[in-house]
């Protein structure tokens, strides 16, 4: 019996695992020709989105620009402020822009949206959070609802509340549908709280658990 086993030793040693690697090397070898072969992915450029808000259409275009009559929501992200002096006193044009444009698709689908709240003065912004850190009784409790001024994007001109505190249900609009206008619900805390995180027609990221992801970030 020890013998056979001996010899079952030798046979794996000698015939199946010369066997087996060379399996292995020539399946490694193929996936590196694979790899050769496969044609290059073409990267296409971000389509643009056009508006048509008398027909509530919505068009994607590879070009450069909409056809007349369509309406260009831009092609990116709006995450820094609008003003080349870097005072912001309004809520950014072009978030301005996706919003209203959002509103009317909405009003179609006999949805209401409102900005209840969108940009602040940072005087504003340091009266909501000191009213917070007083109410939840510390910095780190307050910031997951009311951000600093130096770190939140109502100063900057960047965010917007939508039908806060009355009506949640008409901001779910937004949720599902801001992708296409380039607006995302960004906190899952807050309902409504959007932000124009996207270009408009792409995805929209997950979700951060409360504002203090922007705390983070704008920590030294
Ligand atoms: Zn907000």
């Amino acid at each position: 019996m020890r013998w056979v086993h001996r010899e079952h030793t030798f046979f794996t040693l000698v015939v199946i695992l010369p066997v087996l690697l060379g399996l292995l090397f020539s399946f490694a070898n193929r996936r590196t020709d694979s790899a050769i072969d496969t044609p290059k992915e073409v990267v296409l450029s971000p389509s643009l989105q056009c508006f048509d808000t008398t027909e509530y259409l919505i068009y994607s275009t590879r070009q450069d620009q909409c056809p007349p009559d369509f309406l260009s929501l831009g092609n990116q992200a709006l995450t820094e402020s609008a003003t080349a002096s870097g005072i912001v006193e309004e809520i950014h044009p072009g978030l301005q822009q996706r919003f209203n444009t959002a509103q009317l698709f909405a009003a179609r689908d006999g949805v209401a949206l409102l900005i209840t709240s969108g940009f602040r003065s940072l005087e504003r912004q340091k009266f909501l959070y000191d009213r917070e850190v007083q109410l939840r009784g510390s910095e780190t409790e307050a910031a997951k609802w009311v951000l600093p001024p130096q770190s939140s994007h109502h100063p900057k001109g960047l965010a917007i509340d939508v039908n806060y505190p009355m009506d949640p249900a008409g901001a779910m609009w937004l949720e599902r549908n801001g992708w296409r206008f380039g607006l995302c619900r960004v906190y899952a805390n807050e309902w409504w709280h959007f932000e124009a995180v996207i270009a408009p027609g792409e995805r929209c990221p997950a979700l951060a658990p409360d504002a203090r992801v922007d705390l983070e970030r704008a920590a030294p």
